[in-house]
This record gives structure tokens, C-alpha cells and sequence, in this order.
């Protein structure tokens, strides 16, 4: 009999656990909760949300869509759950929580395959764990201290963030290039490397008094005060004065609005995210609004009101390794002699679907292992698949975890200038290559 041990039973991990026991290997699922707390968890449950109660847009044409396409068609057994426990959200799969994370449990906890044990783990391959034929490191954001220091002293320290302050970024054809303007500060004749979005008095204004009275994340102060001194977040900004952020990032000076040839009141700057110029991020904004306050919030900035987000702004505890420095395509940690796999946002992806997604690939490359053959790789094409060969490309610099999108995906050999065409070409192609994919997983066996 196989035994495979799996750290973790959150999103990823109770994938991951609920998939192997359904091919027959034994699994020990450990989860520190609730001995052991995290800032963000608030019970005992497996695959509990910590934050928002929506996994995202079902639209087939969407990148969230497209991944529970692909989810829904590899049998994700977390995403039969939220199904059950689906509330009415428009075009949104969102779920009660605690019913979502009960039916979890019960599923977890009632596998005859799956040995639950409540356990704050420190060191994966201590043999007090059990011998195991292959380990799953599935602990998350949160990941305990000890166990997070075992990373650092297996894999080196500047291969772990511990912090995650990032400002949002948004797709390009999603802006209204009829109100923002390239420019560089001081450079109004050069093309300029920002696009800027004006503000006047009024919109400034009701932007930050929405801004300042808008739901956070974390309410709580349990972030160190280091990160906040070296990089507050917009809204505490905003909060020492309603002109604090027009002194410092959104500040006019040397610009010109071309539409009324005068410096506008204030300003936020977009900058490209990559060579491309799919995709920009919104200048000096990390933030720690929950993603739908972000949406409705910065949707307000001139230009950005139909903006759509590729990642959200986020500034919590978040813990995750140099994915393409450290994983295998197959998400098996390099430099270690025995087989760990990291799956989940430790493994350098965000979202919830993301998580469940990576937990789930996670277990077919273990299986693979286990029965002695190579997984296929998921397709670029797909939407996870573009994720995971982005994540574990040695190429990317400077990783930061990120949810599935459009921006990622190889550009289609024809461009479609419609945004809702290309979409729906986008989403098209990976379908069809997520069929080629399936029948070759289930020709191996491993479906
Ligand atoms: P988790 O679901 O956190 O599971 C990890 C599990 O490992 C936990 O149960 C933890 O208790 C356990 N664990 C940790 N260390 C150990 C140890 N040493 N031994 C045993 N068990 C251990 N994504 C969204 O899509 N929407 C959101 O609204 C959203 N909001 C977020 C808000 C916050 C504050 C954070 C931190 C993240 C948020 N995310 C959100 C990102 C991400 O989708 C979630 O964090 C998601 O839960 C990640 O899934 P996971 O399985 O990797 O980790």
C-alpha cells in the first residue's frame, strides 16, 4: 500500500487528500487548527475561506470561468462541494461557508482512506509523521513558523516571502484610453512610460472618501509594524488626510492633461507589468480592501471604470516560496532528497479556485509518481495550465503569487480585436486542449 503524507487541510490540501484516497492511496492529512490558530482561520474546519464567500465569475468566457471548466472536467471534489453549498451571486459561484467547509470536513473526515490527524507539523520528513511514499506541503498563506523555517533552512532564505504587499493590476483592454494619458512626470513631449488617470476636485474627493470608508481584510493589527512603516497601504494614507495621497503617490506635479491642457488635481499612475503591456499596475496603491472593495473602489478612478483586475492589491501575512526557482513543472520541491510537493499558495499561486486547482494537480503528479510513470503537463492553453508554466518557469524574475488571467495566457495566432470575441476564443482553445489533455490522463490511468 502507498501512504502519502499531506501538510495542510485547507483548500489545496483537502483537494489533494480527497483525490488520492479516490485512487486508493492512504493518506495522512495533518492540520494544526484548531490547537494551533492562524490570524485569518476561524474554526476548525477543513477548506475553510477565509476571506470572501465567492470563488469568482462562472462566465465560460472569463479565466475564472475557464479554470472550473477545467477543475469541473479533472472531477474536483471541492468544487462538487461548493456547488452544493452555492448561494445566489449573479455569474459568481459563491457558497455558504460553513456549510461548504462542513461538507468538506465530513467528506475528509469520513474517507476510510484518509487517517485525520490535528497536528502543528514542524518538519515534514520526521519519521514521527509516518513513512511516507510521498509528502504534500499544503499549509498555506498562514504556514506555521517552524515548518516555515524548515523551507528556509532546506531551501535558503531569500527562496520564502513572508509578506505580501502588492498593489493591484489591472488589464490593459479593460482602461479607457479616452480619459487616461501617457506621460512621464516633467515629459509632456516624450511618449512616457505611465499611463495617468486625472482626477478633479469632486472625483478626488468621493474616490477617497470612499476609499477611507471601504471594508479591509484584516481588521485586526496582526500584520508587524515594520511592513506597515515601510509600505502603508493607500487607505492609511488616505486616513491621515484626505490630501495625503495627492502629496505622495497621486501627486500632479509635471503633468498635463492633454483633454484640458492644465495639471489635473491629482493623479494616479499606471505602469506596464510586462513587456507586452497586457497588463498595469496601479502605482504605490498595496492595499488591504477585501478584492471586492477593490473593485467598486478603484473602479471609481477616472478611466478604470470598467477596469478588470488580473490581481488584486494585497498586504497580509502571506507565505510562499520562488516557485520558479524551487519547483519542478511536476510542483516537486528541488534540492530535497525525498519527494515533497508544494501545492496551494505556498506553492506561489493565489485564489481560492487557484489553491483547490494546484491541489488538485498536486495529486497527479504524486500518483504518477507512485505508480512509477511521468504526468503529461497540463496545457499552456488551459487557464491553470498557463498559470503553473508561469510559476515554474526558471525564466520569471521576482514572482509574486497570482490568480489566473488573461494576461498570462499565449496570445491566440490571430488577434481578435473584439475583447469579448478574443475572450471567447481564449476560452475555446483551452477547452480544446483540456479535452487532448483529459483523454491522455485517462489513457495513462491516472483519471
Ligand atoms: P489554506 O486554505 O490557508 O490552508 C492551509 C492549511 O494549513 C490551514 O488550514 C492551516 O491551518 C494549515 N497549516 C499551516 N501550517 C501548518 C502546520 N505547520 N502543520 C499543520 N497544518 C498547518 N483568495 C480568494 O480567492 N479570495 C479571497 O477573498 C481571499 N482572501 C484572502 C485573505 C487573506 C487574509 C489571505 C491570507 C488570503 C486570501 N486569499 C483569498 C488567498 C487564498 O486563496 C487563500 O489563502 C486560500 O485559502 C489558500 O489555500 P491553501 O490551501 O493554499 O491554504
Amino acid at each position: 500500500d502507498k501512504f502519502v503524507n499531506i501538510i495542510g487541510a485547507g483548500l489545496a490540501g483537502s483537494e489533494a487528500a480527497l483525490q488520492l484516497a479516490q485512487r486508493g492511496v492512504h493518506v495522512r492529512l495533518f492540520e494544526m487548527r484548531p490547537e494551533t490558530e492562524t490570524d485569518v482561520h476561524r474554526g476548525g474546519d477543513c477548506a475553510e475561506l477565509v476571506c470572501s464567500n465567492s470563488l469568482k465569475s462562472t462566465k465560460p468566457e472569463s479565466a475564472a470561468g475557464m479554470l472550473k471548466a477545467e477543475l469541473a472536467a479533472l472531477g474536483s471534489q471541492l468544487i462538487a462541494a461548493a456547488g452544493r453549498s452555492r448561494v445566489d451571486a449573479g455569474g459568481a459561484l459563491a457558497v455558504d461557508r460553513d456549510k461548504f467547509s462542513a461538507d468538506v470536513t465530513s467528506m475528509v473526515k469520513g474517507n476510510p482512506y484518509i487517517e485525520y490527524r490535528v497536528m502543528c507539523v514542524s518538519d515534514p520528513l520526521d519519521a514521527c509523521l509516518g513513512a511516507a511514499d510521498a509528502t504534500i506541503l499544503a499549509t498555506g498563506p498562514l504556514t506555521s513558523d517552524a515548518l516555515a523555517q524548515w523551507l528556509v533552512d532546506k531551501t535558503g532564505s531569500d527562496n520564502l516571502a513572508f509578506f505580501d504587499a502588492a498593489a493591484p493590476v489591472v488589464m490593459a483592454d479593460s482602461l479607457d484610453m479616452d480619459v487616461l494619458f501617457r506621460q512621464s512626470r516633467y515629459e509632456q513631449d516624450a511618449p512616457g512610460d505611465y499611463l495617468n488617470a486625472p482626477f478633479d476636485k469632486e472625483s478626488y474627493d468621493a474616490f477617497i472618501a470612499q476609499l477611507v470608508a471601504a471594508d479591509r481584510v484584516i481588521k485586526r493589527d496582526f500584520e508587524t509594524k515594520d511592513l506597515f512603516q515601510a509600505c502603508q497601504p493607500i487607505e492609511e494614507i488616505a486616513r491621515k488626510g484626505a490630501d495625503a495621497p495627492r502629496f505622495g503617490t497621486c501627486k500632479p506635479v509635471g503633468l498635463t492633461d492633454p483633454a484640458t491642457g492644465r495639471r489635473p488635481w491629482a493623479a494616479v499612475q499606471l505602469r506596464a507589468e510586462n513587456a507586452q503591456g497586457t497588463a498595469y499596475n496601479l502605482v504605490g496603491f498595496q492595499t488591504n480592501l477585501t478584492f471586492g472593495e477593490q473593485k467598486r473602489v478603484f473602479r471609481m478612478i477616472p478611466g478604470l471604470q470598467n477596469a478588470e483586475f488580473a490581481r488584486y492589491g494585497v498586504m497580509h501575512r502571506n507565505t510562499f516560496i520562488q516557485a520558479p526557482r524551487l519547483l519542478d513543472r511536476d510542483l516537486r520541491l528541488r534540492g530535497v532528497d525525498a519527494p515533497v510537493y508544494v501545492a496551494g499558495q505556498l506553492s506561489g499561486t493565489e485564489g481560492y479556485c487557484e489553491a483547490i486547482a494546484s491541489g488538485l494537480m498536486c495529486t497527479l503528479f504524486v500518483y504518477a509518481q507512485l505508480k512509477g510513470i511521468q504526468a503529461p503537463l497540463l496545457p499552456v492553453e488551459t487557464a491553470f495550465g498557463a498559470l503553473l508554466d508561469y510559476a515554474t518557469d526558471p525564466a520569471t524574475q521576482d514572482y509574486q503569487p497570482m490568480h489566473v488571467n488573461f494576461g498570462i495566457l499565449k496570445p491566440l495566432d490571430q488577434h481578435i480585436r473584439n475583447k469579448g470575441m478574443r475572450y471567447a476564443a481564449y476560452a475555446e482553445r483551452g477547452s480544446r486542449a483540456m479535452e487532448g489533455y483529459v483523454a491522455d490522463i485517462r489513457a495513462k490511468g491516472l483519471l
